[in-house]
C-alpha cells in the first residue's frame, strides 16, 4: 500500500475487522532498541532546540533537522547540507545494523515463513474433518469437506487476467520483475523521510505488501520493516514470482468486506476474475492503495481517478496498446448489483457450498474455531487463516460424536417436532433456538446445533456459538452459588431474608421475585431450587462484585462480561448486581460459553474449556496445532457435589421440576429467564451428558406467546432422545436396576443419586439454617391444628457445615380457645403446648405492597408464623398472634412494645410458677 498517510490508515483500519483482531496478537515483537531512540532524538525538534551550547554531531544533526523540518527556507551552506545526509546515512546504517541483529535473535525472520508454504502451495486441497473414536482412531466425516463460498475461492494464478497482473506491477512495484524482494531505492528514500519525522512509509514492494497483509502487522516502526525486508528476501529465495503474485492477490484487501480479487471481482462486478476487462482491472487495481478512499461503489469519483493513472502507466510502460488504453480512459464502469441480478448463481451473497454441500452446525464451528488456531499458529489476520484452512489440505480432529451430533440435528431440523414441543400455534413467527452438548468429564463438544430449521446454507450465523444473549437466572449457579459457597459466605443451609434488597423513594423493592413471592427467612437451597432473585442478589452483595466478575471471566473463561467497556462514547459494565446475580449483563454470553461454565459442577470443580478442534494436523500428517484442554481449577470436588445436589433439587423441586428426564436419571440443572421475557434458558446435566440450550426470537422480543419454559421442554426433548439411544438399554441385559414409570414400563434407574465421598448429609432447621431439633420437625400452622416440619436434608463439608442446634424453634404455652399465647387468666383445659417461631429482630425485615412479612413481638424479638402453603407472611394487626390471650383475660390488648419479652419457654414457665 504504497504513499498513503497515517490518517488514511487509521481509516482503512475501521472496516478492516480482521486486521484488528490480529494486530492484537502481535504484542511480543521486539522492543525498541537503544540504538534506535537515539536515532530518532535527531529529528525531534523540541530536543535538539533545548540542546546545550557545547557543540556536539547529535545537536548539529538535531539543528539541521529542526530547519528541515520547518521548512524555513534558511540558507545553509553546502557542506552542512553534505554532513547533514553522511551523518542521516551513518544514522540509519546504525539503526539497520542495530535492530536487524535484535530482530534476527527474536526470531521474527522465522516466524512467518510456513503460513507461506501453505498459501503458496501448487496443490489447494480442502481440509477435511475427522472425529476421534475416543480410542485415538480417526475417521473421515466424509459428507463435511470445507468448501469455499465460490465468491472467496482462492484464485490460481493461471485464471489471472494479464491486464490485472499488468496494473498492479505497473502501479504498485514497477521493478517487480528485477528486484529480489525489495527495492533498495524506495527503501532508502522512505527511510530518509522517516528519519525526518515523516511518517508516510512507503517504498514496500509487492512482496513486501504480501508479508504485511498475512501478517496483519501494519505497525510503522523500524522494528516491522527491517522484519519485513528480511522476511521478503526469504521469501524470494523460496518462491517463484508468479507464486508470490498469486499469494499476494490472494490475500489483499479491496473494501466491501473482499479480501482477494476473485472476492472483489465476484463482489464489484458479479463475475470470476478471468471474466475481467481491462476497465474492470484497473478498478480493481486501483482499490488496493486506499480501500476506503478509492472503493469504485462508495467512491466512484475517485475510482476513476486513481484508475486512469493506472492506465497512464500502464500505458507508459507498453503493458497495454495506446488503442487499449483509448478504450478505457475515461471509460464508464458498470458496478454490479446483486438485487438487480436475475442469476442467482452469480451473487456473491447468495453462493455458498451449496453446490457442493452444506456444513453442518458443528462443522460451521470448527471452521471458526480452527481458523482462530491456525491465526494464533501462524501469526496470520484471519482472512488468511480462513485461506489456509481452506486450501491448506489440513485433518481437523474434532471432539464430535457423531451419534450425538445426528440426534441433535434430527430434532432441530424437523420444525414440527419443536413446534410440538414449545407449543407453538400455526402461523407465528418462530423464535430461534439453539444447543450445546458437552462431555461432563472435559468439555469436548459432542454435538451443537445452531438455529432451527433445515440448515440450507455452511456458516451461517450460529446462535450456539456466536450469539451471545442475556442470561437470566441461569447464570447463577456460576455467578453467585458456586463461588459463595467455595468461599465459605454460604453453605447449603445458610438464611437469607427473603425481601428485597433496596427499595426507591417510592418504596417499590429491588429485585423483584418472579412470581412475587417473598418467604421471609429462607436457606440457601430454596434459593436456587425457587430462583429467588432477592437471596441471589444478597449473597452476590456479601461474595463481592469484583469476587463474582473474576471468577466468571478468569476461572470460568467468559469472555463477553464488560468492564468499563467503551462502545462510542458510553461505558458499559457488568460489574453490577443486576448483570451478576440476575444475568442482565450488556452483551450476553454464549450457550457455548454458559454451558462451558457448568463444567465446573460435572468436572468435580475443575472447568473444562469447551473444544470442537483438538488438533490440527498438516497434509503430511504432522500435527501443527495441539489445541490442549483448557483447565482451571474453581472449586473443591466437595463443593461441586453439593452444587450439583442444590441443582438437582431444582429439577426435583423447583423451577425445573417439568423435567422428565429426572425420572430415568439423576438430573441436574438451572433455568433462566430474562427481565424482558426475552430469553430462555436451560442448562442441566446428568452423568452423562451436560447441555445448554437457548430459546428466544433473532431480534430479542418478549417471549409472552410462550407458557413455560420451551428451552426446558426442547433440552428434556433432545436429552431424553441422546440417553434413550445412546445410554439407556432397553432390553434388560444391562446389569442396571431397573424401576416402573406411571404407565408400568420398567425404565432403566441408571444413576439415582451422585454425592462425593467426602460431603456430610444433615438434617438442618430452614428457618435458622442450624442442625434441627425435635421441634423443628412440628412447627405451629397458625389457624390450623397442623405442625409443619421445617427440617430438611443438607450437604455440607466438614469445615462449612452449621454445628449449633436450631435456637428459632421454641416450644411455649397456647389457649386453644383464643388461638394465642395463653394468659395468666386462661383455664387450664385451654393450654396446649406449640412450638412457634422466634426469630432476633433484623433490620431489614421490610413490609412489601403494605403487608408485614414479620409481626414484630419488641425491638428485640419477632414471631412470625407459617400460612398455609408454606410461605410466611400475612401478619393481620387485627389479629395479632404474638398478643396474649384476651378471651379470658377480658383486659384490653397487651400492646406490642408492651408485651414481656417472654415467649421463650424459660420466661413463660417462670410467669406460671409464680402462678401457681
Ligand atoms: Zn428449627
Ligand atoms: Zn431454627
Ligand atoms: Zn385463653
Amino acid at each position: 500500500m504504497g504513499m498513503e498517510t497515517e490518517k488514511e490508515k487509521k481509516s482503512i483500519k475501521k472496516d478492516h475487522p480482521a486486521e484488528e483482531k490480529a494486530s492484537v496478537k502481535m504484542k511480543n515483537k521486539p522492543k525498541r532498541s537503544r540504538s534506535d531512540r537515539s536515532v530518532e532524538e535527531p529529528s525531534s525538534n523540541e530536543k535538539s532546540g533545548k540542546a546545550g551550547k557545547k557543540v556536539n554531531l547529535v545537536q548539529e544533526t538535531g539543528e539541521a533537522a529542526k530547519f528541515l523540518a520547518r521548512g524555513i527556507g534558511r540558507v545553509f551552506t553546502a557542506l552542512g547540507s553534505i554532513l547533514l545526509t553522511v551523518l542521516l546515512i551513518g544514522g540509519l546504517c546504525a539503526l539497520i545494523v542495530g535492530t536487524a541483529f535484535a530482530v534476527y535473535l527474536s526470531g521474527y525472520v522465522d516466524s512467518s515463513i510456513d503460513e507461506f508454504e501453505i498459501l503458496a502451495s501448487e496443490q489447494k486441497r480442502t481440509s477435511q474433518i475427522f472425529v476421534d473414536d475416543g480410542m485415538g482412531n480417526l475417521s473421515e466425516l466424509e459428507d463435511q469437506k470445507l468448501y469455499m463460498s465460490e465468491n472467496r475461492v482462492y484464485v490460481d494464478y493461471e485464471d489471472i487476467p494479464q491486464n490485472l497482473i499488468d496494473a498492479y506491477i505497473s502501479t504498485e512495484d514497477k521493478r517487480f520483475y528485477d528486484h529480489n524482494g525489495v527495492d533498495w531505492l524506495r527503501t532508502i528514500k522512505a527511510t530518509v523521510y522517516y528519519a525526518l519525522g515523516n511518517s508516510a512509509g512507503g517504498g514496500s514492494t509487492l512482496t513486501q505488501q504480501l508479508i504485511k497483509n498475512a501478517t496483519g502487522n501494519n505497525d510503522n516502526t523500524p522494528q516491522r520493516k527491517i522484519g519485513e525486508i528480511f522476511q521478503a528476501l526469504n521469501l524470494e529465495k523460496n518462491y517463484s514470482k508468479e507464486q508470490i503474485l498469486e499469494m499476494y492477490l490472494n490475500t489483499i484487501y479491496l473494501s466491501q468486506g473482499c479480501y482477494g480479487v476473485q472476492s472483489a471481482s465476484y463482489t464489484y462486478f458479479g463475475k470470476p476474475v478471468k471474466e475481467l476487462n481491462l476497465l474492470e482491472c484497473a478498478a480493481i487495481a486501483s482499490i488496493t492503495q486506499n480501500p476506503s478512499k478509492w472503493d469504485p461503489k462508495l467512491h466512484p469519483e475517485n475510482n476513476i481517478i486513481r484508475r486512469n493513472g493506472i492506465l497512464e502507466n500502464m500505458l507508459e510502460q507498453g503493458k497495454i496498446t495506446k488503442a487499449e488504453f483509448d478504450s478505457a480512459y475515461n471509460a464508464e464502469l458498470t458496478i454490479y448489483d446483486p438485487e438487480e441480478s436475475e442469476d442467482p448463481d452469480n451473487d456473491p451473497g447468495e453462493s455458498s457450498g451449496s453446490a457442493t454441500g452444506v456444513n453442518s452446525w458443528y462443522v460451521d464451528a470448527v471452521i471458526e474455531d480452527a481458523i482462530e488456531l491456525l491465526m494464533e499458529r501462524y501469526e496470520v489476520n484471519y482472512n488468511v487463516g480462513e485461506q489456509m484452512l481452506y486450501t491448506g489440505g489440513f485433518r481437523i480432529v474434532t471432539a464430535m460424536d457423531p451419534k450425538v451430533q445426528q440426534v441433535l440435528e434430527e430434532v432441530f431440523t424437523d420444525t414440527d417436532i419443536i413446534d410440538e414441543i414449545i407449543g407453538a400455534s400455526p402461523g407465528m413467527v418462530k423464535p430461534q433456538s439453539a444447543i450445546v452438548v458437552l462431555d461432563t468429564k472435559n468439555g469436548n463438544i459432542l454435538g451443537l446445533v445452531g438455529g432451527r430449521g433445515e440448515k440450507y446454507k455452511s456458516r451461517l450465523f450460529n446462535f450456539a456459538t456466536q450469539a451471545h444473549r442475556q442470561t437470566g437466572s441461569a447464570m447463577k449457579p456460576l455467578s453467585v452459588y458456586g463461588p459463595a459457597l467455595e468461599s465459605g459466605i454460604i453453605n447449603y443451609a445458610t438464611v437469607f431474608d427473603d425481601s428485597p434488597y433496596s427499595y426507591d423513594d417510592e418504596g417499590n423493592g429491588w429485585p423483584k421475585n418472579s412470581p412475587a413471592v417473598y418467604r421471609g427467612l429462607t436457606p440457601v437451597i430454596t434459593g436456587i431450587t425457587n430462583s429467588v432473585n432477592t437471596m441471589a442478589v444478597k449473597i452476590l452483595d456479601r461474595l463481592g462484585i469484583e469476587n463474582s466478575f473474576n471468577f466468571l471471566t478468569e476461572k470460568m473463561h467468559i469472555t463477553t462480561l464488560y468492564r468499563n467497556k467503551v462502545i462510542n462514547g458510553s461505558v458499559y459494565n457488568d460489574l453490577s448486581l443486576p448483570a451478576l446475580a440476575l444475568g442482565g449483563m450488556t452483551e450476553g454470553v454464549s450457550v457455548r460459553e454458559l454451558a462451558g461454565g457448568f463444567t465446573t459442577f460435572t468436572n468435580e470443580g475443575v472447568y473444562c474449556q469447551p473444544r470442537t478442534v483438538l488438533k490440527i494436523l498438516d497434509s503430511k500428517g504432522n500435527t501443527v496445532v495441539d489445541n490442549a484442554l483448557l483447565t482451571e481449577e474453581c472449586l473443591s470436588r466437595e463443593n461441586a457435589s453439593i452444587m450439583t445436589k442444590m441443582m438437582n433439587n431444582v429439577v426435583v423441586n423447583g423451577t425445573g421440576s417439568s423435567i422428565k428426564l429426572k425420572n430415568y436419571v439423576f438430573t441436574a440443572g438451572k433455568t433462566g429467564t430474562t427481565t424482558k421475557n426475552n430469553d430462555k434458558w436451560f442448562v442441566g446435566y446428568t452423568p452423562y451428558y451436560l447441555g445448554g440450550v437457548w430459546f428466544g426470537y433473532e431480534r430479542a422480543q418478549s417471549l409472552g406467546g410462550f407458557s413455560g419454559n420451551p428451552a426446558m421442554k426442547i433440552w428434556d426433548y433432545a436429552m431424553t432422545k441422546l440417553h434413550e439411544e445412546l445410554v439407556f438399554t432397553p432390553d434388560g441385559e444391562d446389569g442396571f436396576d431397573y424401576q416402573t414409570d406411571r404407565q408400568g414400563n420398567a425404565i432403566p434407574k441408571i444413576y439415582s443419586d451422585v454425592i462425593d465421598p467426602g460431603v456430610l448429609t444433615l438434617q438442618f432447621c430452614q428457618t435458622c439454617g442450624k442442625l434441627a431439633t425435635e421441634k423443628c420437625k412440628k412447627v405451629y400452622r397458625y389457624g390450623t391444628s397442623n405442625t409443619q416440619n421445617m427440617t430438611a436434608t443438607g450437604y455440607f463439608t466438614a469445615d462449612n457445615m452449621p454445628t449449633e442446634s436450631c435456637t428459632c424453634h421454641v416450644e411455649v404455652t397456647f389457649c386453644t380457645a383464643g388461638n394465642h399465647l395463653a394468659s395468666e387468666a386462661c383455664p387450664e383445659e385451654y393450654l396446649k403446648k406449640r412450638v412457634i417461631t422466634v426469630v432476633d429482630s433484623a433490620k431489614d425485615r421490610y413490609t412489601y405492597n403494605g403487608k408485614s412479612v414479620y409481626a414484630y413481638r419488641s425491638d428485640e424479638k419477632a414471631v412470625f408464623y407459617a400460612k398455609g402453603d408454606g410461605t410466611y407472611g400475612g401478619f393481620d394487626p387485627q389479629n395479632p398472634f404474638d398478643s396474649f390471650c384476651t378471651k379470658h383475660s377480658q383486659s384490653s390488648e397487651l400492646p406490642l412494645a408492651s408485651a414481656p419479652v417472654a415467649a421463650t419457654p424459660t420466661e413463660k414457665s417462670k410467669r406460671r410458677k409464680d402462678r401457681k
